[in-house]
């Protein structure tokens, strides 16, 4: 039996994560895939991380009528961070002589290999397929590869790697959905559609719990000490936003018309490094008035940054993303005020 391995946060599983575990399962000839939602990532806020039963539930519905593909809950019923390390090294001591694993990852994941526990032992429990993730080319992947398993190296094709006493390291090329969890967390936080970016059955779940749109403001045991009103509240952070050059600072107020929040701010700015050091400077210096966030995404890729703030949300974009999303179209009923700096 081949067997591949998909683990990682799948807060939430999407068709992206489907659609390349599908085409590794039948480039590779494999009997199966196995999706391993991470209990607590170490790489993760555990605090922003939708709790293991949900997420195992979804891969659940993701995959209940696809016979080669399964769910296993072994890092959700280990306590501690999961590292992929100890579940492959207990997945292979259950191994019988005639399964054979793989472990696939993205090129994304696979490129910050080095900030793992162990990595290098990953190959002596199972193969490594890396599959390419957006546009990233296999040259940074290549460079990784020969830095942390020198070891390595290449067959005839150029694309399957093999070191003696070790199991292969296999790039495999798969369809590119650039299908994020992140984008899909913020879709739902912003009021905006996900379907078909998920199963059905997913999204029904979703909708059910209502996943990733609740206002978390009320959460007694977080540690903002805001006391006073939503538009007060508002007001202070679209004064910081002005502080950093945000551009186009505006202010929705979506009261009566969202269950989500109370207002909406928007801003954009000039770069990724410009939007990821105003989300930056921003929460730093909220929390100086004892207000923290309640969640934070997209801060990585930096082309749009929604900090959450329960009762306000607001989102950094990238000017082009920002017209990409529209989310002043999406809410064109909100009244709007536009913030400009004081004369
Ligand atoms: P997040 O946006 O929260 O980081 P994600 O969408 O990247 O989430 P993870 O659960 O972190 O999903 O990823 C699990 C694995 O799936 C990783 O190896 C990742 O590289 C890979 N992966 C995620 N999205 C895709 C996609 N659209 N196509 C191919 N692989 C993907």
């Amino acid at each position: 039996m081949r067997i591949g391995l998909f683990g990682g946060t799948l807060d939430p599983i999407h068709l992206g994560h489907l659609r390349s575990a599908e085409e590794v399962w039948e480039g590779l000839g494999l009997h199966q895939v196995w999706f391993i939602p991470s209990g607590s990532p170490p790489h993760k806020d555990p605090s922003t991380l939708t709790p293991f039963k949900h997420r195992f539930k979804m891969v659940q519905l993701a995959v209940q009528h696809i016979d080669h593909f399964d769910v296993l809950g072994v890092e959700g019923e280990r306590p501690g961070p999961s590292y992929s390390v100890d579940t492959l090294s207990y997945l292979a001591s259950s191994l019988s002589e005639e399964q054979e694993f793989f472990f696939i990852i993205g090129s994304d994941a696979f490129n910050e290999l080095k900030t793992w526990k162990e990595p290098r032992h990953l190959v002596d429990f199972a193969n490594l397929v890396v599959i390419n993730r957006n546009k990233q080319s296999w040259d940074q992947t290549q460079q990784v590869l020969k830095e942390l398993f020198p070891e390595y190296s290449a067959g005839k094709n150029g694309r399957i790697f093999s070191a003696s006493g070790k199991k292969n390291i296999i790039f495999h090329e798969v369809t590119n959905l650039e299908i994020s969890a992140t984008d899909i967390r913020k879709r739902r936080r912003s009021n905006m559609s996900v379907r078909f970016l998920v199963p059905e059955k997913v999204l029904q779940y979703m909708e059910e719990h209502d996943l990733y749109v609740k206002n978390p403001a009320s959460d007694p045991t977080h540690p903002s000490k805001w006391k006073g009103t939503s538009s007060e509240l508002a007001a202070i952070i679209s004064d910081e936003v002005l502080k950093n050059k945000g551009e186009k600072v505006i202010i929705l107020d979506v009261q009566g018309l969202s269950s989500v929040t109370d207002f909406i701010i928007i801003a954009h700015g000039y770069s990724v490094r410009h939007v990821q050091g105003m989300a930056e400077n921003i929460r730093r210096d909220l929390k100086k008035h004892g207000i923290y966030p309640y969640g934070i995404e997209g801060e990585k890729e930096g082309n749009w940054i929604l900090l959450d703030y329960g009762d306000v949300i607001l989102h950094l974009f990238l000017e082009p993303l920002r017209e990409f999303y529209d989310l002043e179209g999406l809410w064109s009923e909100a009244p709007s005020r536009i913030v400009e700096d004081k004369p």
